[in-house]
Order: structure tokens, then sequence, then C-alpha cells
């Protein structure tokens, strides 16, 4: 999915510490009351020197007598403050958002979405990119990923075999269906690979004519 980046430039500092807070990936659901957090993403102050958190675990084992303690949390759009309570100074820094990653992320899904597009054009411009870009992508969706597979047969186009086979598919069903596609690319180009390097020849040679092996 696409995230809403308003929040990349949203910077909060935890009032405990002066700290800058981290921005973290909402837990699906607010324990307690069942309801959701209404946001994607939470701020939390993940600073293991923050008051806040250093005091919490003194306080909440005097209160309740079991050992936590708690980090500071705001909402991105609001300046109201909750206490989240933590057994451990690691909890929520695996679900930290790096600005990086996320701008990755968003980058790749909109590049898909552009190649889902494509593909209701890509046989009358004779375009193998967004075919190859959603076949390429292994965090692209699944049946986009079968539908490209199609136009892929319908194009018949030798080009895209190059990028295919450079390429390592984790999912093997699709990577079977793209062989039998490719298979028949070749044989409706008559052409055929090599089995010694690999390069696309015509499917009459005695001799290939790259790596010069007797077929
Ligand atoms: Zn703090
Ligand atoms: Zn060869």
């Amino acid at each position: 999915m696409g995230y809403d980046l308003r929040f990349l430039d949203v910077e909060k500092i935890c009032p405990h510490c002066k700290e800058k807070m981290s921005c973290c990936e909402a837990p699906p659901i607010h324990v307690g009351d069942g309801l959701g957090w209404g946001s994607d993403v939470l701020f939390i102050c993940l600073n293991d020197r923050c008051p806040l958190f250093l005091n919490g675990w003194d306080q909440i084992e005097r209160q309740y007598g079991h050992h936590a303690s708690y980090r500071y949390m705001e909402l991105p759009d609001s300046k109201e403050g909750n206490f989240m309570m933590v057994g451990n100074s690691d909890a929520f820094k695996g679900c930290v958002i790096e600005r990086e990653v996320l701008l990755a992320q968003n980058e790749r899904f909109s590049r898909e979405k552009e190649a889902v597009e494509g593909l209701k054009t890509c046989l009358e411009e004779n375009n193998l990119d967004p075919v190859l870009t959603l076949l390429l992508d292994e965090a692209a969706n699944g049946s986009a990923r079968q539908s490209a597979v199609q136009y892929l047969i319908k194009l018949n186009d030798t080009k895209c075999i190059d990028p295919i086979r450079n390429h390592s598919f984790r999912d093997t069903a699709l990577e079977h269906e793209i062989n039998v596609a490719i298979n028949g690319i070749l044989k409706a180009n008559f052409k055929k690979e090599c089995p010694h390097c690999m390069e696309i020849i015509k499917a009459q040679a005695k001799k290939c004519l790259h790596c010069k092996e007797d077929l």
C-alpha cells in the first residue's frame, strides 16, 4: 500500500527529554479499547535516557507491582501526550519508520501503479516496459503479475527474455508460467536458447553463433 507521506515532514520533540521523537508504525489495534489509533504512524520518544522512561520503572513497580515503564507518544496531528506501557527498552524500536526506506517503498508502489495502468495500452504501444516492471518486481501485486504474463505472451517480443533470465523469482509457480510463455515466444519467433550459453539463436541453427558450440 502507499503511505500518506505528510508525516515525514513532521518533527516532534519529547517534552520530557527534549529529544526528537521517532516515527513508528502504529500497532494494528489499540490494546484496551479495541479501536485503531486512526493513524498509520505514532510518534514515540525512544530515548533510553528520557526521564519519563527512566522513572517509569519504579513508578509502575510501586503502583501495579510489575516490571514495565512508559514511553511518551503523540499522534501525528495532535499535541496531546499519551503514555505507552513497555516491558523492555526495545519495544517499538523494531517499528521505527526510516524516511529513506519509506520513500523507496512509496516510489516502488507508484511505479507498480503506473505499470498496472500501462498494461492497458501496452499492446497498442508495443511496450514491454510495464509488463517487465511488474514481472521483475517481487513486491508487486500477485494478480497484476499474473496478468502481466498474459501480456508478455501477446506482445511476443524476444527482448523480454534477457531481463527475465537475469532475475530470480521467489514465486516458483509464476516462474514456471513465465518459462512456458518464453518457450512459446521463442517458438513463435523461430528462435531457441543455446543450451550452452543461453544466447537466443535461430531455431534451425546447428552451431551456436555466440559460443560456437555444436548443437
Ligand atoms: Zn523523551
Ligand atoms: Zn551458445
